[in-house]
């Protein structure tokens, strides 16, 4: 393959550390996937293997795992996964479909219900006869008690062919 501004040939390389902006959430991090290099101008392309598991895995990683309140572009992310519009979301949730617009796009606080209405619902999509997932009591324990607001950020592992998340960290 070459590369697009300058024609040189591109060469494959392991990106040891790659922010997943393409997410729509910040601060996923995507560690040691394959990539191609330009050594004539530094352009580096990601190639991001598999990313239907991967959503996935980020999906589960701010449900499951994030300890502080979602954030507008997280509930985006997720209802994304769900597909469903925001007309269709926001009955789910029991939010007006202009209040679920403004929370997604950081115009209104995301507050504790509105937190726990979100990941309980995606935890009942996970928890869809077809899927594997079972529900652990920590996990909602977890969920009941969250309050701070700071921002954390994702790590995911390419490993054997598999997304795995590595770390949630503040
Ligand atoms: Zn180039």
């Amino acid at each position: 393959m070459k590369c697009e501004k300058c024609s040189s040939l591109l060469k494959k390389v392991v990106i040891k550390k790659y922010n997943y902006g393409e997410s729509g959430v910040k601060n996923v991090w995507l560690m040691n996937i394959p990539g191609l290099l330009c050594k004539n101008c530094d352009q580096e392309i990601a190639i991001v293997p598999a990313p239907l598991e991967l959503h996935e895995v980020i999906a589960k990683a701010i449900v499951l795992h994030k300890t502080s309140l979602l954030s507008g572009e997280e509930i985006r992310f997720l209802r994304t996964q769900l597909r469903l519009s925001q007309i269709d979301f926001s009955k789910k949730i029991s939010l007006t479909p202009e209040s679920l617009s403004r929370i997604e796009n950081n115009k209104l606080p995301v507050s504790d219900d509105t937190d726990r209405r979100v990941r309980l619902y995606y935890i009942r999509h996970l928890a869809e006869p077809k899927r594997s997932y079972s529900l652990s009591l920590d996990v909602l324990d977890k969920i009941i008690s969250m309050k701070a607001i700071h921002s954390e950020s994702f790590k995911i592992n390419h490993i054997k062919n598999h997304w795995e998340l590595s770390k949630v960290a503040a």
